[in-house]
């Protein structure tokens, strides 16, 4: 493990070493996932998101292992693997517009920025979406536009998404997310009990509007609340 002063290349090391375990995870999950990879840009993109700049300081040396870490507000950095999974579910494209629902820290965008032509992500904190607003404008990201305000309304303006990710767990789909999916894009959210039972799914919208809709993985994610 590195210590709270880490250097560039001992993060660096150690978020080598991350990549490393999450691609152990997925050869284990296989059978979830329906693959024994992720995808090679989304591991690319997963590999160069500095994941240590997105917690506090003090938060910093455990940045890279595989679990999630408090951003503040009772919210939750997701575990590196699933950040890594969910991504892989929306089978990114260089031309796609992607929709998230609970931008927290504003680390899953920064992976999939790398990955899409622009993202639109929306938060229902106000003092976490202006943080992460500001960390990605302080990286140079500039695909990525941050919103105060419900996600489960979706973002109608920029819609259709060719992915939407929701981050924080649902009893049910928000009909606004499935109004505002393209033909053919997919959306990954958990579904079930705060706290309780969970499932990560992912839903295609084919071209006849029908939604073949598939389960995942046991997850464990906050709850996706009503505000904004
Ligand atoms: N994707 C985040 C992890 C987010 S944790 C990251 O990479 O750090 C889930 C986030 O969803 C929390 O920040 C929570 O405040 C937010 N959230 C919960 N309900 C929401 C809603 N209705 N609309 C938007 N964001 C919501």
């Amino acid at each position: 493990m590195t210590h709270a002063r880490s250097t560039p290349e001992q993060f660096a090391k150690a978020r080598a070493a991350m990549v490393k375990t999450v691609a152990d995870e997925v050869l284990w999950t296989n059978r979830y996932l329906g693959k024994t990879a992720l995808d090679p840009r989304v591991a690319a993109a997963f590999a160069a998101v500095p994941r240590e700049q997105f917690v506090s300081a003090e938060l910093a040396e455990f940045a890279y292992e595989n679990r999630p870490l408090p951003i503040g507000q009772g919210q939750t950095i997701s575990q590196p693997y699933i950040v890594a999974v969910m991504t892989d579910l929306l089978h990114p494209e260089a031309r796609h517009r992607v929709l998230e629902v609970g931008t927290g820290c504003g680390y899953q965008a920064a992976v999939l920025a790398r990955l899409v032509a622009q993202v639109y992500t929306i938060e229902t904190v106000g003092e976490l979406a202006k943080d992460a607003a500001a960390r990605l404008k302080r990286m140079g990201i500039d695909n990525v536009a941050v919103r105060h305000g419900d996600g489960r309304m979706g973002w109608p303006q920029h819609a259709p998404y060719d992915g939407i990710i929701v981050t924080a767990a649902a009893r049910e789909v928000p009909p606004a997310l499935i109004q505002q999916l393209a033909v053919g894009g997919r959306l990954a959210i958990p579904l079930g009990e705060p706290g309780g039972d969970q499932e990560l799914v992912v839903i295609r919208k084919e071209a006849d509007g029908t939604l073949d809709r598939r389960s995942v993985l046991p997850v464990a994610f906050v709850p996706l609340v009503k505000g904004g």
